[in-house]
């Protein structure tokens, strides 16, 4: 079966176009990873850990993230958002994620208080016209990975349009009051809140407030490129 796939549709680098690889082992070689920022003011912090003068009540208090959004990672990013990628994609991205987050000593003590994968979800409208949150299957693959629950908790209440092609006040607006929590649960105190890419942190910020909110406690950003 595997073999008569690769006749009909050869594996190619969605980033170079080489055949024989998916996301080639010369465009993985070129990722970066970028330096840690505090995810509140924005300023270079040990291991992304918010400042203590930053902290407030709703605020992250953490930010991991794998690579810099560019490059080669930016052409795999837009790429895994289609078919057929998406299954061949999901853990090559997430392997990659996890051998760079291992090397972050903050976020790695944080896990062992064994927290809770949670992924910033679509809005349904948009996932149906996709048919899957690629978040989300990162999302799920991290916390198989490493051994964490996964909760899909979230709820997008309105349709958003891409925080890309907004200003930097249209985009907090965009954001503003877009997520609920899903009936019959019970917000867990320590979470690991997954997106694929950070912009401007507000996606991120606001899912933040609402767990917060309904009991959450520790709450650590993760995104696999900012
Ligand atoms: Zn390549
Ligand atoms: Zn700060």
């Amino acid at each position: 079966m595997n073999l008569i796939l690769d006749i009909i549709f050869p594996k190619r680098c969605v980033s170079c176009k080489k055949f024989g690889h998916f996301f080639c082992i010369d465009c993985q070689s070129k990722l970066i990873t970028p330096f840690d920022i505090c995810p509140v003011c924005k300023l270079g912090s040990v291991y992304g850990k918010t400042h203590t003068k930053c902290k407030s009540i709703y605020s992250l208090d953490g930010f991991c993230v794998a690579f810099v959004y560019r490059d080669s990672l930016r052409k795999a990013i837009h790429k895994y958002k289609y078919k057929p990628y998406i299954e061949e994609l999901t853990p090559i991205f997430t392997d990659l994620m996890v051998s760079k987050i291992n090397k972050n000593f903050g976020f790695m003590s944080f896990i062992k208080s064994k927290p809770t994968v949670i992924s910033i979800p679509l809005h349904w409208y948009k996932k149906h016209l996709r048919g899957f949150n690629q978040t989300e299957l990162i999302a799920k693959y991290l916390a198989k990975l490493l051994n964490l629950p996964y909760m899909d908790i979230l709820k997008r209440t309105k349709y958003t349009k891409p925080q890309s092609s907004l200003t930097k006040k249209e985009r907090q607006e965009n954001v503003e009051n877009i997520f609920k929590i899903k009936t019959n649960f019970n917000v867990p105190k320590s979470v690991i809140l997954f997106d694929d890419v950070w912009t401007t942190g507000s996606t991120l910020k606001n899912a933040t407030k609402i767990l917060k909110e309904q009991g959450a406690e520790t709450i650590w950003a993760l995104t696999l490129a900012r």
